[in-house]
């Protein structure tokens, strides 16, 4: 019997097709699926996409796969966090029915020669900094939307252009699946949550702060009426540069095309990505719009 001290264990699946029967299965007896795909190191990102999933869903399956092909040959595959167990336990007190976590093997066979690889949007910002992960990501998200087959997928705005793309490919390639994007959850002191945020040391976290800090800039400038999209950025990148973080990229960007903007005249998504020491961080504010 559920109890709220005892949260039933998820099954914890590796074999694609196990995930299958139990899908197949949940949907037989009427069920509607949810999916959260996460390379795991959770947090309360990840739970609050989880339970997004558990209020609009019956059956909700989270995804634990650190994806090699969205990671550049000088990045952190290797050392990404992978801490099953207490993913596990995390998601058991979030209600998930099933976490599927297969090896890198099964989702990459010897033979693997295909991938999903988009342009416009995908081409910009990430797209321009970490060449190939997108391509990545969308072969990951394909192969997943299709073992899971959900009726809604869910990802969090915290890596804004990673959902605009994921709902841009579900639209190009017709998949029937709904997707639901999720606000992004920080810090008490506004640091978002990030698996990466591990790295950090006590100095590198406190200088990892400046990203919020002048994102939270950016948004007072243009609620007071500033529109000039470049006094903005550079008012951000000297807070960044304060902190001595190297930019990547600090962009005032439409939110569907994600084109630069000169003029914030309407809804903007700012951008940033930047590394504190080793550790590359990224977030975003949607500005000229209420929390
Ligand atoms: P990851 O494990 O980093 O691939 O992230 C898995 C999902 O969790 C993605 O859809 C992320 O956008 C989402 N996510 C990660 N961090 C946060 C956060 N701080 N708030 C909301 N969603 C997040």
């Amino acid at each position: 019997m559920k109890t709220d001290t005892q949260p039933s264990t998820p099954h914890l699946v590796t074999d694609a097709d196990e995930l299958r029967e139990r899908i197949a299965a949940a949907r037989a007896a009427g069920k509607t699926i949810g999916l959260v795909p996460t390379m795991g190191a959770l947090h309360a990102g990840h739970t609050s996409l989880a339970d997004a999933a558990r209020r609009d869903c019956e059956f909700v399956v989270v995804t634990i796969f650190v994806n090699p092909t969205q990671f550049g040959p000088n990045e952190d595959f290797s050392r990404y966090p992978r801490t099953l167990d207490a993913d596990s336990r995390l998601l058991a007190e979030h209600g998930v029915d099933l976490i599927y976590a297969p090896p890198t093997e099964a989702m990459y066979r010897p033979e693997h020669a295909t991938y999903v690889v988009m342009e416009g949007p995908a081409l910009l910002l990430e797209g321009e900094f970490r060449p190939g992960h997108f391509r990545g990501v969308a072969t990951i998200v394909l192969k997943l939307f299709n073992l899971a087959q959900p009726d809604r997928a869910y990802f969090g705005r915290k890596d804004y252009q990673q959902a605009l793309l994921i709902r841009q490919m579900a639209a190009d390639l017709n998949l029937p699946i709904q997707i639901e994007v999720c606000p992004i959850v920080r810090e008490a002191d506004g640091l978002a949550l990030s698996s990466r945020n591990v790295y950090l040391s006590p100095d590198e976290r406190r200088r990892a702060l400046s990203i919020s800090q002048s994102l939270r800039l950016a948004k007072k400038l243009v609620s007071e009426g500033t529109t000039d999209a470049a006094t903005v950025i550079a008012r951000v990148r000297s807070l960044l540069e304060a902190a001595d973080l190297n930019i990547d990229y600090v962009a005032l960007a439409d939110p569907h095309t994600l084109e630069s903007v000169t003029t914030v005249n309407r809804p903007t998504v700012a951008a940033i990505a930047a590394r504190v020491g080793a550790t590359r961080l990224i977030d975003n504010e949607i500005l000229g719009e209420a929390d």
